[in-house]
């Protein structure tokens, strides 16, 4: 295979794309595969000689798309959604095609920029104020990795990266029961440890309790524990759980605020919306995800920061073999994240940004939460249907009457595949959550959630 073929069969895979994306409707949803069968239909060894593209390409068509679960269906209603928009998947084959490092500034320029220049739509975009700069991650994990790092560094003034951990304080983080396990993970890997991750108590409608906060932290404070930070769920995955924002600060206590915003920050692009996270800008903090609900698609997970040097003081490192001789003052986007390497992951934001407008994300945004709600009152009125969780945005949940019967149904709902759902545990319960999203979907699309249920409970 050179470039010459390499062309001829980049037509062929964007016509094998095309049919993929006509006929998706025609496909179960989730993947109808008992584990290990793929595994078993593989060689075990890699080839020695090397073999024709023809048979390459046609063990793809053959093992591939029947053990995929279609994220793109326009019937995924499961986790939150990974839409991915036709714009930004042009994008990514050309990002793919140079296959460029933006590792630092002079690595390549335009992946540098173009990402500097996408911020500050981004920012705009949402609604937050001048003064956030902004990077973009691989995933909402690693970006709350970094900002935890961050919260880290500064309660012990920097001294952590040098000195390490042992015989340090006890340093503490606050969240509420209702944030995402990436929390969880960061304040493991951070060093700061799962049970100094301190889950305050929520209010009856899941939100943080101000007062709760404060007085965890005081409490800290007496006995003799280093607070350093808080992060606020803006959108949680169970059943969309936000913080007031605006009602915390008062009791942070000045610690620095990180907002986990990963599905809903897309919605933000509404004006309508904002209230849901309002003093999210005057965190110091935010991390979005592009790729679950703005089209651009996975990986594409963007942090805006109210002050980049102390994330760039807790991440950055400049060997010589790293250094720009022509200038030191260019932005190295590595220094504000955990790995080295990066894709060129801005392309897919300026395409989908200008082939649709923001007119058009918005548009998107305002249909699925609006179908979403149109199927959330069209399951109330099922006899035996409870709505366990109301319309957050686009996220809901359900239940019938007992664990046993709603567990049953989601098996059935899935192993038939016009539907994708997946559950979370809500108020003690199995529930099932329907989470709205898919680029294609349409609202006919949404109420066959409805009609799976009543053909299948
Ligand atoms: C999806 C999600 C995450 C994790 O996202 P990744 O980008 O896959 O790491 C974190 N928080 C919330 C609220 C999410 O919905």
């Amino acid at each position: 295979m050179n470039h010459d073929d390499l062309n001829g069969w980049a037509k062929r895979a964007a016509d094998w794309v095309r049919d993929y994306h006509a006929g998706l409707r025609d496909r179960p949803v989730r993947a109808q595969v008992a584990p290990g069968a793929l595994l078993a239909a593989l060689p075990s060894e890699a080839p020695e000689a090397a073999e024709p593209m023809e048979r390459i390409f046609a063990d793809f068509e053959r093992l591939i798309p029947g053990a995929t679960t279609h994220w793109q269906h326009p019937r995924f209603f499961a986790y939150f959604p990974a839409n991915a928009s036709p714009a930004s998947m042009l994008a990514e084959q050309l990002a793919n095609g140079i296959a460029a490092n933006g590792m630092i500034w002079q690595g390549s320029p335009a992946a540098t920029e173009l990402e500097l220049a996408m911020m500050g739509w981004l920012r705009g975009a949402l609604g937050l104020p001048e003064g956030f700069a902004g990077t973009i991650h691989d995933t909402a994990t690693t970006a709350t990795l970094s900002a935890v790092l961050t919260m880290r560094e500064r309660a012990l003034a920097w001294r952590g990266l040098e000195d390490g951990l042992a015989g340090g304080p006890v340093l503490r983080l606050y969240a509420s029961a209702q944030c995402h396990s990436s929390i969880d993970k960061a304040a493991r890997l951070a060093g700061i440890g799962q049970r100094n991750l301190v889950k305050v108590a929520v209010a009856d409608d899941l939100s943080m309790d101000p007062e709760a906060l404060g007085r965890a932290i005081a409490e800290d404070r007496a006995a003799g524990h280093v607070p350093c930070g808080v992060i606020f769920c803006a959108g949680g995955t169970g059943v969309g759980a936000f913080d007031r924002i605006a009602d915390c600060l008062p009791h942070c206590e000045g610690l620095p605020t990180h907002v986990d915003a990963a599905w809903a920050g897309s919605a933000m692009v509404c004006p309508e919306f904002r209230g849901l996270w309002a003093g999210a800008e005057r965190c110091d903090s935010i991390v979005f995800n592009p790729h679950k609900w703005m089209g651009a698609q996975f990986d594409c997970s963007v942090q805006f920061l109210r002050d980049p040097a102390a994330q760039v003081n807790t991440l950055g490192l400049r060997p010589e073999y790293l250094r720009t001789l022509e200038g030191e003052d260019v932005t190295n986007f590595n220094e504000w994240t955990v790995p080295l390497g990066r894709r060129f992951r801005a392309l897919k934001l300026w395409f989908v940004l200008r082939a649709y407008g923001l007119e058009g994300v918005r548009a998107k945004v305002r249909d699925h939460v609006a179908w979403s709600e149109a199927l959330c009152e069209r399951l109330r009125g099922m006899p035996g249907v409870e709505i366990t969780s109301e319309p957050r945005l686009s996220l809901f949940s359900f239940a019938l009457g007992d664990d046993a019967a709603t567990e049953a149904l989601l098996t059935a709902v899935n192993r038939e595949g016009r539907v994708y759902l997946t559950q979370t545990r809500h108020a003690g319960r199995f529930v099932i959550r329907v989470s709205v999203g898919s680029w294609d979907c349409t609202e006919a699309d949404v109420m066959e959630v409805a009609e799976a249920v009543e053909r299948l409970r």
